[in-house]
């Protein structure tokens, strides 16, 4: 527990105002504590203003985080029930000819008629594809307004603009944090700051192996109609919003001047204006660069740090999936203090040779 008193509320400051801290927040908020969101610029203005925000929780072979991922959207539709004006849309996910085989427990194979029936806009649908259909994605700018207005109903504060600049240490316990003007008192500080993380960890003298991975994000008006679900195919990685809003999510190649953003965004449509009947009006709105927080082993990192009390971890991939169940578990585990053994695998320790 890591409230003093015995009639106090715990303390807790979230550092990040991104759909990780948002839902740390919120989920801290409804277990009594008394939270503090502090965020550099404005809400969701790191990364996730710029993902593509696919619930996915399949995974390529053995996976150390299954217990996490099978419990993700669940997670997410216990959210729904819980905050308002929070919107999940449940179309399912088609993906063919990607071979990384990303199998999750709902995968079914459709084959070229039943892909047909799902998607008529295609204009050759392959003769099998996976379909998941318990999968979905959101508008994860909007999730974590959702998220944050619920967290402040339950008695949050948040205030953008704050960039936290060091912290407060008494005897190998974080204390507070220092923001420009003033220092908060914290029982407990969660580092939820996307690719911020690491250098705030750095700080406390301890080196997290977070990478700031780079990803295209892409989003175009189209005409409405055009795709049901999310399609992930080798010529493209699509969805589309109910009023048209198409999004697309590409690799990152390299800074050479056909790669940037904005060429690549004319070639991705391209790609959709051959994939998809119907998409020749097809006008790129925003195409951009969005870095992922990246542990080096790929696996989420949470927890508390080992060598420091009074710190918690939250850095991961994919981030908008698993916001809702890390935000369940890992509020329960800083409020109680009892460990979560979903979150086994990823605890900052790893990292941290004696
Ligand atoms: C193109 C693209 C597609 C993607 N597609 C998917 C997908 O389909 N599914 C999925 O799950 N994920 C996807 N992702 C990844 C996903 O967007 C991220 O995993 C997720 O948004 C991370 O959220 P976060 O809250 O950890 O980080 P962020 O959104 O970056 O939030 C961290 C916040 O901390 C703040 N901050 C940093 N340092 C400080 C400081 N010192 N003081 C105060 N505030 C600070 C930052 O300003 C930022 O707002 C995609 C990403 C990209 C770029």
């Amino acid at each position: 527990m890591t409230h003093e008193g015995p009639n106090r509320p715990a303390r807790i400051v979230v550092i990040g105002a991104g759909i990780v801290g948002a839902s740390l927040a919120y989920h801290l908020a409804s277990k009594a504590a008394q939270v503090t969101v502090l965020e550099a610029g404005g809400i969701a203005s790191g990364v996730t203003g710029t993902s593509f925000a696919w619930i996915n929780t399949s995974c390529a072979g053995p996976d150390p985080i299954a217990a996490l991922r099978g419990g993700a959207i669940a997670a997410w539709h216990q959210l729904e029930t819980q905050v308002p004006g929070l919107t999940l849309r449940w179309h399912g996910a088609l993906s063919y000819g990607t071979q990384d085989g990303r199998v999750s427990s709902s995968s079914i194979v459709l084959d070229g008629s039943g892909i047909a029936q799902l998607e008529p806009q295609l204009r050759r649908p392959p003769e099998q594809a996976l379909y998941e259909p318990e999968q979905g994605a959101l508008d994860a700018v909007a999730a974590t307004h959702a998220l944050l207005a619920a967290a402040r109903v339950l008695g949050a504060t948040v205030r953008t603009h704050t960039p936290v600049l060091g912290f407060a240490v008494r005897d190998a316990q974080v204390t507070g944090v220092e923001t420009v003007a003033s220092l908060i008192e914290a029982d407990m500080v969660v580092l939820a700051a996307g690719t911020g993380t690491a250098r705030l960890a750095a700080q406390l003298g301890v080196d997290l192996p977070i990478h700031a991975s780079p990803a295209i994000f892409l989003r175009y008006q189209a005409p409405p109609g055009l795709v049901r679900a999310i399609i992930s195919s080798h010529a493209m990685e699509v969805r589309q919003a109910e009023d048209g809003t198409m999004l697309a999510a590409e690799d990152y190649v390299d800074d050479a001047p056909h790669n940037q953003p904005a060429a690549i965004a004319l070639r991705t449509a391209s790609a959709i204006r051959e994939e998809l009947e119907g998409a020749d009006f097809l006008r790129p709105e925003l195409a951009c660069i969005g870095l992922r927080p990246m542990p080096a082993d790929g696996v989420p990192i949470i927890g508390s740090l080992p060598n420091i009390k009074g710190v918690y971890v939250c850095a991961m991939h994919p981030g908008v999936a698993l916001a809702a169940i890390v935000g369940q578990l890992a509020s329960g585990e800083i409020v109680t203090g009892e460990p979560a053994p979903a979150l086994e695998a990823c605890r900052p320790a790893r990292f941290l040779a004696c």
